[in-house]
């Protein structure tokens, strides 16, 4: 069975994560086989951060200003992630830059065999539609999640289901959201003209409802014989 790798990209707010998560549910096998594994660097550093391990205490303050972990950090996340028995494996959130595209490819090189694949995805989505969409995103303690434009609660600023009062995430502040903009304009572009220049970027219009953009995507996939 082939191991194929497909990588996602686009700015945050994009909804790649929710892409990929959408894609790893429709490409796990129902029982006893391993399945694709989906490896959401962010969501890994979230969890080390809630269960205050040495890791995620030493990364706390990078996530809340919006800067990226230093590479050798999440390389080793990536690495372990790998070692996971896996049909596939779909990437959230890395490589970054150029020096994790660089640790990827490397132990790609001694994991992939002749026929696997791998495909960059670019969730498109512009500046202005990320501003909106993460500064006017409010959450709850409970875990719920509203959007004041799409999405709002009931009650102004309180949550529909525990009444708690809601928030806004520290890296959705204007200024966080700005600076993370930059760094994913900055380090982002080399890694889209490499996999452009390999042949391997499947651009998809990320402005569109997300059950249309999960659809495009795995036609696209398939298409390929990538899943
Ligand atoms: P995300 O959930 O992908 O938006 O990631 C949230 C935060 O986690 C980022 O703003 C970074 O601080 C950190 N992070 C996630 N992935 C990486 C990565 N590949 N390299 C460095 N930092 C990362």
């Amino acid at each position: 069975m082939p191991k194929n790798i497909i990588i996602f990209f686009g700015p945050p707010g994009s909804g790649k994560g929710t892409q990929a998560e959408l894609l790893a549910r429709k490409t796990g096998l129902p029982t006893g086989q391993a399945g694709w594994k989906k490896i959401s660097t962010g969501d890994l550093l979230r969890a080390e951060i809630a269960a205050k391990t040495t890791l995620g205490k030493n990364v706390e303050k990078y996530l809340k200003t919006g800067k990226l972990v230093p590479d050798q950090m999440t390389i080793k996340l990536m690495e372990n992630s790998l070692k996971q028995k896996a049909a596939g494996f779909i990437f959230d959130g890395f490589p970054r830059n150029s020096r994790q595209l660089k640790a990827l490819l490397a132990i790609l090189e001694s994991l992939l065999k002749k026929n696997d694949q791998v495909r960059a995805i670019e969730v498109a989505v512009s500046d202005k539609e990320v501003k909106e969409r993460l500064g006017l995103r409010r959450m709850c303690a409970c875990g719920a999640v509203y959007h004041l434009k799409y999405n709002p609660p009931i009650a102004e600023g309180i949550c529909d289901i525990c009444h708690q009062e809601l928030f806004t995430r520290n890296d959705d502040k204007p200024k966080v959201i700005a600076h993370r903009l930059k760094v994913y304009h900055q380090d982002g572009k080399p890694l889209l003209d490499y996999w452009q220049k390999q042949g391997k970027l499947i651009k998809i219009n990320g402005e569109q409802p997300i059950k249309k953009i999960h659809e495009e995507i795995v036609e696209k996939l398939r298409g390929l014989k990538v899943i």
